[in-house]
């Protein structure tokens, strides 16, 4: 089993960590669109960056990052919830674009918008960073810096066949644990992880990479979370979509067709509808009575 996160503790250092490896869930999310291979670099950042995040959340609920409005990079869009269901998406622009340049100029001009969702409250939080340095990475350590204050370094990397990552962050003081705690064990935590190799993280299995960077420390490591693409595009959404569009272009589609017919940008799932459907999407809701007063 290949796509599992890993969270644990160090709590002689005063850091939490977080490990993720994504094959087959990442190789599924870029079977749905055909990106290029920068843009399938940063969606498999992306994805490992989302998972990692979600072991901070302290709810059950959904985690998703949404970088908008770049020169090239339109969209990229990724969640993952605390049960380990990940879907994510990129659009870029059409016109030429030479990749090669980098995160930075592709999607100059991007904010980051960081949403937090629980499943039991209407309310969600949002925070929204600018984009620093080269990197998802770079930005999202930028992110916690402003507004957490909690020292936090992220290796994300993928390759088209894999993506994975590694959080470290500094864990807040309680009750003035950190007292106990040495110093220096940030910027030793910082030096270990600085010798991690794009391609080592890459290669090494999650637990083996934690292993050999904290082997000489008490590490608490909860149980690893299998982690599946899972999509949450329904036929009553996708009707939605359709009501949007307008009954005499949905009526356009069905007429040239036979039906017409919507693609999750998410997971290629196929949506189709015919005329009498699409009549029936638009048929006005019945007028509801107004319950009898009561004498
Ligand atoms: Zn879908």
């Amino acid at each position: 089993m290949s796509d599992l996160l890993h969270a644990f503790v160090l709590p002689q250092l005063g850091v939490r960590g977080a490990a993720v490896r994504l094959e087959a869930g990442y190789r599924e999310v870029l079977s749905h669109q055909p990106y290029g291979a920068f843009v399938g670099r940063w969606l498999g950042e992306a994805l490992a960056a989302a998972s990692l995040l979600v072991t901070g959340i302290k709810f059950n609920g959904r985690l998703s990052l949404q970088l908008q409005g770049g020169e090239a990079l339109h969209l990229l869009y990724v969640e993952c919830t605390s049960d380990g269901d990940l879907r994510g998406i990129a659009r870029t622009a059409e016109a030429d674009f030479d990749w090669s340049r980098g995160f930075a100029a592709a999607a100059s001009g991007a904010v980051l918008a960081i949403t937090l969702e629980p499943y039991l409250k209407s309310e969600r939080y949002q925070g929204i960073v600018a984009l620093s340095g080269d990197s998802l990475a770079e930005t999202l350590e930028g992110y916690f810096e402003q507004s957490e204050q909690l020292p936090t370094r992220l290796l994300l990397a993928g390759d088209g066949e894999r993506a994975c990552g590694l959080l470290l962050q500094r864990l807040p003081s309680e009750g003035g644990t950190h007292n106990q705690i040495d110093p220096d064990a940030w910027n030793r935590v910082l030096h270990l992880l600085n010798t991690v190799q794009p391609d080592e993280l890459l290669t090494t299995p999650s637990a083996e990479l934690i292993h050999r960077l904290f082997h000489d420390q008490q590490r608490l490591e909860a149980d690893p979370v299998p982690l599946h693409v899972r999509c949450r595009c329904t036929r009553e959404k996708v009707a939605d979509v359709l009501r949007r569009i307008g009954q005499d272009e949905a009526a356009a589609a069905a007429e040239q067709l036979g039906h017409a017919e919507i693609v999750c940008e998410f997971c290629g799932k196929t949506y189709q509808f015919d005329a009498i459907e699409i009549a029936q999407l638009f048929r006005p809701e019945p007028p509801v009575e107004a319950p009898d007063r009561p004498q």
